[in-house]
């Protein structure tokens, strides 16, 4: 919404407000609003995202390892642990994701064609804010990433094809993925909240009745996609080959992070313009809230957002089913549903 029609391509991103507009307080938007800066960096291209220090928050400003911020950054949103897991080599330049102080705005937007002051009330009192581009105004950041390798783990993702039949379309590819991680155990106790029992340090809700159980396994997260996909190569690698080549990418790493499927774009196996279409497969193994009225219902997420000609024919194939699936799109809304396309 804030982008329409603005290209900020190799450009530094300026929000304000924290808390967004008037009207857009419920959760979904919020979600949004939290994740405004990696989208305008990874999404939009922006060379950086700056947003504005949280009064009151619980800031660790002033540790060695804080990343540096324009105008000192002193303002109080947490920073994140000097640690992290990366499968990206530790030299690759990331766009900087910083917060600043309000010494750094009013002179950022000194010669703005409106004055910070004006800015900072409207976005406090929720207002839509004016939006320009800052002429003659080149930022520079000066970042201090020494690090230190702590330690190095080691996994796979396992990779198949099966060669296509027609001498042309064999060079390109249909992908098909899955991740074969969940989590493992939960060391962590039960902890009864409003929400039902949770496990603490262990994702999603106990299921009740299994308050004893610290096996976090994923059978349906995502054992249920690794199978299906290890049916279907079988299935395809003994009948007839189709035209196009086939790749199957069974991810590592995926609840640590997408750490696999990063992998595998960085690295890809076969050269990524040759692969026409990825499908991805997640929690097939079971109906949503397992009721029977759900049965053969298919979540189709990313689909028209990302190619209306996959869109188009994933429903022309379903329709020429002898027992079509329902096919929901709940989760294709963007705004649902903890960004599950960027997710997967
Ligand atoms: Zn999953």
């Amino acid at each position: 919404m804030d982008y329409s029609g603005k290209d900020v391509k190799n450009a530094a991103v300026v929000w304000l407000g924290p808390n967004g507009p008037k009207g857009l307080e419920s959760a979904r938007y919020r979600r949004l609003l939290t994740g405004r800066n990696r989208y305008a960096t990874e999404q939009l291209g922006a060379a950086a995202a700056i947003g504005p220090a949280l009064i009151g928050g619980a800031g660790r400003a002033g540790e060695p390892a804080a990343p540096a911020a324009p105008g000192g950054g002193r303002g109080g949103i947490p920073i994140p642990a000097a640690d992290f897991t990366t499968v990206q080599h530790l030299d690759t330049p990331i766009p900087p994701s910083v917060t600043a102080t309000d010494q750094f705005f009013e002179f950022l937007f000194s010669h703005a064609p409106t004055m910070y002051d004006e800015l900072k009330r409207k976005a406090a009192a929720q207002e839509a804010l004016p939006s320009f581009r800052l002429a003659g105004v080149t930022i520079a950041f000066n970042i201090d990433a020494d690090y230190q390798i702590v330690r190095t783990q080691l996994t796979q993702n396992v990779v198949a094809t099966i060669d296509g039949s027609d001498p042309r379309l064999r060079e390109t590819y249909v992908a098909f993925g899955a991740h074969y991680d969940h989590v493992g155990y939960a060391e962590g106790e039960v902890a009864r909240g409003d929400n039902g029992a949770r496990r603490a340090g262990a994702p999603g809700r106990v299921t009740p009745g299994h308050e004893d159980d610290r096996i976090w396994n994923g059978a349906d997260d995502d054992g249920s996609g690794t199978v299906a996909m290890m049916a279907l190569a079988k299935a395809f690698a003994a009948a007839p080959h189709p035209k196009r080549s086939l790749l199957f990418v069974w991810h590592a790493g995926e609840e640590r992070g997408l750490l696999g499927s990063r992998y595998f774009a960085d690295y890809p196996t076969i050269a990524m313009d040759k692969i026409v279409a990825q499908l991805n497969i997640d929690m097939i193994g079971r109906n949503r809230d397992d009721k029977a009225s759900e049965s053969n219902t298919v979540y189709l997420v990313g689909s028209d957002r990302i190619s209306t000609e996959l869109h188009e024919l994933n429903r022309a194939a379903n329709t020429s089913l002898p027992n079509p699936l329902s096919l929901n799109y709940e989760f294709n809304d963007p705004t649902k549903c903890r960004r599950s396309s960027s997710r997967s």
